[in-house]
């Protein structure tokens, strides 16, 4: 029964019901973190065979990696995430432990000295960028610090509303940029369609130094290998388009090996990394190269990858079940919230009722459980509805998960009742 056709009476039963079982939940003293889109140490020990790899330390071409030097990094690497993309190697540089520190810096370099020959951007007076909401908050805040407006742009089951993002784009010359997570995005686990690929392929921008920034953060990232999403390259695309220079792609093998103990690359056409080194080389003398060694020879190539990506699906995909079945059971039909089932990627997003995500959360709270905070989905954490809530199945035990989320259903619908009375 949907709670919306329930008279006043019948939901202040529920409510008088609710809160007891609430009161119940909250004695019980659970300490449990729903918050953290990382890894379990259980996903994490797939990979303790890095710790005794790569002895040697000499790559291919005869660099001594213990030394200084090889800014885009070592041949091998480039090869590796060449494949990972499918992109070819002259476009790959390897970076170091984390591509959110390689986006930090796109962004910082462009203030500071502007992309390929124009002007700074802190010369100007006002810079944006777009942000698909609900999104990855710290995309946002990245160009919050740096005092850049944040315009959402709605996702849709595509990707970002495009008729949007080109009206934007082509039309406003302070739009420097797009944040995407082009497949299982956080946190809807949305993968874009070939349309809307082609269509960020076919962009117009009204300013030359608009980027699309592509974090391609879960490109290997799927629960079923039978079933899962593939995205249109975007690099090829944009070549196809004419607009070689149209993309910065970001990725890592932070959910594939160690998250922040990786290894991570920055692609782009030629024209774009020749001004990106050129900025590099006051900044590093070279990245670590040892830790590339170590993850070619655990690794091998793209078979060995997929292969171990598998392993983790083992484990991410009972928890990301849980967590849709006690949704479904517990929500289902009451129409009181949705949410979508991804095919990958690190999060469930789930829409509360318009006016009760801060009332979700703070509930979960206050009987010993911490979620994402309400609105952190959105630039500046302002969510407009107050609905949206980034459920992160990945790091808590099954044990752990299967009593946050009981809590979850129940404070979702302790909120919802008291919104709909409040509402009467
Ligand atoms: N990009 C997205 C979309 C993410 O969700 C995350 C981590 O949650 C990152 C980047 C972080 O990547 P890295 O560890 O390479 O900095």
């Amino acid at each position: 029964m949907r709670y919306e056709n329930l008279s006043k009476a019948e939901l202040t039963i529920l409510l008088t019901e609710l809160e007891a079982n609430y009161a119940e939940a909250a004695g019980k003293g659970l300490k449990l973190d729903m918050s953290r889109g990382k890894p379990s140490p259980e996903q994490l020990d797939l990979s303790n065979g890095l710790f005794d790899a790569g002895k040697n330390y000499v790559s291919e071409d005869g660099t001594d990696c213990r030394n200084y030097g090889g800014l885009t990094g070592i041949m091998e690497a480039q090869n590796l995430f060449a494949e990972f993309m499918d992109v070819p190697a002259e476009n790959v540089i390897i970076n170091g432990n984390s591509s959110l520190t390689v986006m930090y810096d796109m962004i910082s370099r462009s203030m500071t000295h502007g992309v390929m020959e124009n002007p700074p951007w802190c010369r100007l007076e006002k810079i944006k960028f777009l942000c698909p909401v609900p999104g990855y908050d710290r995309h946002f805040s990245i160009t919050e610090h740096f005092g850049i407006e944040l315009i959402p742009v709605p996702m849709t089951e595509t990707g970002p509303a495009m008729d949007i993002v080109e009206k934007l784009v082509s039309e406003d010359a302070s739009v420097k940029g797009i944040w995407c997570v082009p497949k299982y995005s956080n946190p809807q686990g949305i993968s874009y369609s070939d349309e809307t690929v082609r269509r960020f392929a076919a962009l117009q921008p009204a300013a030359a130094d608009f980027r699309i920034y592509w974090d391609n953060a879960y490109s290997v990232h799927h629960f079923d290998e039978e079933d899962h999403d593939e995205i249109l390259n975007l690099f090829h695309e944009c070549e196809k388009a004419g607009h070689p220079d149209l993309i910065y792609i970001f990725c890592s093998f932070s959910k594939i090996s160690f998250a922040g103990a990786s290894i991570s690359a920055t692609i782009a056409s030629e024209a774009n990394l020749d001004f990106i080194k050129r900025l590099m080389v006051p900044q590093t003398i070279g990245p670590d190269k040892l830790n590339m060694l170590r993850h070619i020879d655990f690794f091998g190539n793209m078979a060995g990858v997929k292969a171990h990506m598998k392993k983790h699906a083992a484990i991410l995909w009972p928890k990301f079940a849980l967590v849709l079945d006690k949704l479904a059971q517990g929500i289902g039909g009451l129409g009181i919230g949705t949410w979508i089932t991804p095919k990958g990627g690190y999060f469930i997003s789930f829409e509360a009722m318009p006016g009760c995500a801060k009332a979700i959360i703070a509930l979960c709270k206050g009987a010993g459980v911490t979620m994402t905070d309400a609105g952190a989905t959105y630039p500046y954490r302002l969510d407009p509805n107050d609905s949206n809530i980034r459920i992160a199945p990945s790091f808590p035990t099954a044990d752990e998960l299967g009593q946050a989320m009981d809590l979850f259903v129940l404070c979702v619908k302790l909120a919802s009742v008291r919104k709909l009375l409040a509402d009467v």
